[in-house]
C-alpha cells in the first residue's frame, strides 16, 4: 500500500509523475532506449531539456535576461559556486538555520561574510527582521523555506544589491516575482522532482560581474550559461523527472493552485496544532512554513512522542519524525501531497489526544 509521505526530501511525487518515468526508464517513447541508456546530445533528449527549461519559464514566468540551469552536485555546491563567481570583497547573508549557516561557511572561503542577522539564539525558530544590508556587498543571500527549522521568507524582498536565495525546499509552492531576483536555486528532490539535479535561475547580467580569474570550469555560471548545461553529461534521468513534474504542476492549474493547496494544508495541520492540548508548533506564527510544518509535545507529554511516532506508522504516515535539532516532529507538505494525508495525519493526532486525556 502507498503509505502517506510526509518525508522532508527527497520528496513526494505524484502518481503520473513516476508511471511517466517508470515507462521511459524501459523506453524512452519508441526510440528503442531507456531515459537511462540516451545520449544527451540526441534529438531525443534535446528535445526534454529544452522542453524542460521552457516549461519552467513558463509556469515560473521567468523574464527575459535570465538563464535557467539543471546542473549536478545540489544545492549544497551552489554554496560554494555563489562565491566562487560573485563574492568579490564582501557578501551578506541572513543566518535561518542549518542550511543558511552551510552557505555562510562555504562564503567564507572566499572572502569576508557579514552576517547581518541571525536568529540562532532562539534555535532558529523565526525569521530576524529590520536588518541593515550592506550597500557596498556584492550580494545578499537568503533562504526562503528552513526545511529543518520550519519558517519561511513568503515574501519576495526588496534589495538594492544583488540578491540570491536558496529555494530548495518551497519553489515551484507559490508564484514568484523572478525580477527581484538575481539568482535562486534549488535541489530538486525537496518539490520539484527526484534527487540528482539542481536548477539555478541567474539573471545574465549577473556573469558580468565575475571578475575572478581561477574559477575551474565545471564551477563558472558562464560555462552553463554557454552551453545550455550541458558542458558535461548531465542527469538525464532526473530532468526527464523534472519535466514530468512541471507538467503535472501546470495541468494542475500551475503555482497559483500550489499556492492554494500549500495554504489549504498548511492551515489544516497548524489549526490541529493550535487547537491541541498535546501538541505544540515550535516555529514563530508569522514566520510559519507551508512547506516543513514543525511541532512537538507540551512538556507534560513528552515522553509520550514515541508513542504517537508508533500510532502514525499504524496509518500509513512516514517521514514525520523530527529533525534532531528540533525534536518532536515534522511534517512536509511538498506539492504532491494530497490533503486527504494531512487529513489522515490530523486524524491520528486526534485520537491520540483522546486517548491519553
Ligand atoms: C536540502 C537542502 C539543501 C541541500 O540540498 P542538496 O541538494 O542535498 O545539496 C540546501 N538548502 C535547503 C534549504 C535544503 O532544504
Amino acid at each position: 500500500m502507498r503509505k502517506h509521505i510526509f518525508n522532508a526530501g527527497p520528496c513526494i511525487l505524484a502518481d503520473v509523475v513516476r508511471e511517466n518515468t517508470a515507462k521511459a526508464v524501459i523506453e524512452l517513447g519508441s526510440c528503442g532506449q531507456s531515459i537511462m541508456e540516451v545520449s544527451h546530445r540526441s534529438k531525443d533528449f534535446e528535445a526534454i531539456m529544452k522542453e524542460t527549461v521552457d516549461l519552467f519559464k513558463e509556469i515560473l514566468d521567468v523574464p527575459e535576461g535570465y538563464s535557467v540551469l539543471f546542473l549536478g552536485g545540489g544545492a549544497s555546491l551552489q554554496f560554494a559556486m555563489i562565491p566562487f563567481n560573485f563574492l568579490n570583497t564582501k557578501a551578506a547573508y541572513l543566518n535561518t538555520g542549518t542550511w543558511a549557516t552551510g552557505a555562510i561557511k562555504e562564503a567564507k572561503l572566499f572572502g569576508q561574510v557579514d552576517v547581518v542577522a541571525s536568529s540562532e539564539d532562539k534555535n532558529f525558530s523565526y525569521i530576524p527582521k529590520n536588518y541593515v544590508i550592506p550597500e557596498d556587498a556584492d550580494y545578499f543571500h537568503i533562504t526562503t523555506n528552513n526545511t529543518i527549522f520550519g519558517t519561511e521568507i513568503l515574501k519576495d524582498l526588496d534589495c538594492k544589491v544583488p540578491l540570491v536565495a536558496d529555494m530548495s525546499s518551497d519553489i515551484l509552492s507559490r508564484p514568484v516575482d523572478i525580477s527581484k531576483y538575481d539568482l535562486i536555486y534549488g535541489g530538486a528532490q525537496k518539490n520539484m522532482g527526484p534527487a540528482g539535479v539542481t536548477v539555478i535561475i541567474i539573471k545574465n547580467e549577473m556573469l558580468e560581474r565575475v571578475t575572478r580569474g581561477n574559477i575551474p570550469t565545471m564551477l563558472k555560471y558562464r560555462v552553463h550559461v554557454e552551453n545550455d548545461s550541458m558542458k558535461n553529461t548531465p542527469p538525464c534521468t532526473a530532468i526527464f523527472t523534472v519535466r514530468e513534474v512541471l507538467k503535472w504542476v501546470k495541468s494542475m492549474g500551475g503555482l497559483t493552485e500550489m499556492d492554494r493547496r500549500a495554504q489549504t494544508k498548511a492551515d489544516l495541520l497548524y489549526n490541529a496544532i493550535d487547537s491541541s492540548k498535546v501538541f505544540i508548533g515550535t516555529a514563530a506564527k508569522e514566520d510559519r512554513s507551508r512547506m516543513n510544518i514543525c511541532f512537538v509535545m507540551k512538556e507534560a507529554y513528552k515522553e509520550k512522542e514515541n508513542d504517537f511516532l508508533e500510532l502514525t506508522k499504524t496509518k500509513g504516515i512516514i517521514g514525520i519524525k523530527g529533525h534532531r535539532s528540533v525534536g518532536g516532529f515534522r511534517a512536509s507538505c511538498y506539492n504532491a501531497l494530497e490533503i486527504e494525508s494531512v487529513q489522515v495525519l490530523v486524524d491520528a493526532m486526534k485520537e491520540f489526544e483522546k486517548s491519553i486525556s
